[in-house]
């Protein structure tokens, strides 16, 4: 009787040690991990407009935070104005207009051929959030 009392003893001594060991260490050391390895770049759906009606529905050429659209630095994001994102393969833009959510980046150019030629691309985008 005393040594199945001391089987069920250390069985519960066994369980209760185990498992808060596999948690405690192991999550944390997790979210470290994310937090510090992982570079600030995402991957973003990107697309390329034109200021025509076809793109915008209307032709003015202002962005929706009120500077003149310009191919190489306007781009449409629901991230704020002014956010500097780094555009894998394209460089730097602004953050100037809107139309887009989620991880969407909408490139601003010029000519409506060059926005179809674009397309539609998958790319490594790094954000600078300050
Ligand atoms: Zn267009």
């Amino acid at each position: 009787m005393k040594k199945l009392l001391l089987i069920l003893i250390l069985l519960s001594l066994y369980h209760t040690e185990t498992s808060p060991i596999v948690f405690n260490l192991s999550k944390p050391i997790l979210l470290n991990h994310t937090m510090r390895k992982v570079p600030k770049s995402e991957i973003y759906t990107v697309f390329a407009y034109c200021p025509c009606a076809k793109c915008c529905g209307r032709k003015t050429g202002i962005t929706a935070s009120g500077t003149v659209a310009t191919e190489g630095r306007t781009v449409a994001s629901d991230l704020p104005f002014g956010t500097k994102v780094h555009i894998e393969g394209i460089g730097r833009r602004v953050v100037e207009d809107r139309g887009v959510s989620g991880k969407v980046i909408d490139l601003y150019c010029d000519s409506h051929s060059d926005a179809l030629k674009f397309g539609r691309k998958e790319l490594k985008v790094k954000i600078n959030h300050r």
